[in-house]
């Protein structure tokens, strides 16, 4: 099956960079009949405002909503995670905040607990995630806050891996929906 990484703006080819150095099939997300073809959905970083006017033009933001309520596996990493946020597709029950650590120069690295491996991370203009939901699961926590939450067949994270090649968290995603999705 075909991971799907949306790429109207953001990040895109550093996730499928990763998802080449795990050997998984991935395409390029612009339109609904591209997500179409995907068996799952990764959300780049990059800027929300703009992801989120761009997804609107030919009812991806729709299609998406319709596939994630049909099970399909979704990641979003940092603006990605904006998007899933109950202020933009609500298809986890999180707030967030925007840059909520400040500019460009705030911006910082650090590492991160993910499955009992530390794994160095990157905070870029990250926002804050300001309320979880009963039904969220909070993986990873920095400083006290949630960065890494899950609600069903939906991920989000605040911090970047792709943008320092690390591979850990793209193969929670796809290892954790294994039954569904075939890595070749
Ligand atoms: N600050 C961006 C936004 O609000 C997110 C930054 C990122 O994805 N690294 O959309």
């Amino acid at each position: 099956m075909v991971i799907g990484v949306l790429a109207l703006q953001g990040d895109f080819q550093e996730h499928g960079h990763v998802l080449d150095g795990l050997g998984a099939t991935w395409l390029e997300v612009r339109t609904s009949q591209d997500l179409e073809r995907c068996g799952a959905l990764i959300i780049p970083g990059g800027e929300s405002t703009t992801m989120w006017k761009l997804m609107q033009n030919d009812g991806l933001d729709s299609l998406i909503k319709k596939c994630a309520q049909y099970g399909m596996p979704i990641l979003g990493t940092c603006a990605g995670a904006i998007l899933l946020s109950d202020s933009h597709l609500n298809l986890i029950d999180i707030s967030v905040d925007r840059n909520a650590y400040g500019s460009q120069a705030q911006s910082f690295s650090t590492e991160i607990e993910i499955q009992g491996t530390h794994v160095p991370v990157e905070f870029i203009r990250a926002p804050k995630i300001t309320r979880v939901g009963s039904n969220v699961r909070v993986l990873a926590s920095e400083s006290d806050d949630p960065v890494f939450v899950e609600q069903g067949n939906i991920l989000a994270v605040t911090f970047h891996t792709e943008t320092v090649d690390v591979d850990v968290l793209h193969q929670h995603f796809l290892g954790k929906y294994l039954s569904t999705i075939s890595v070749q």
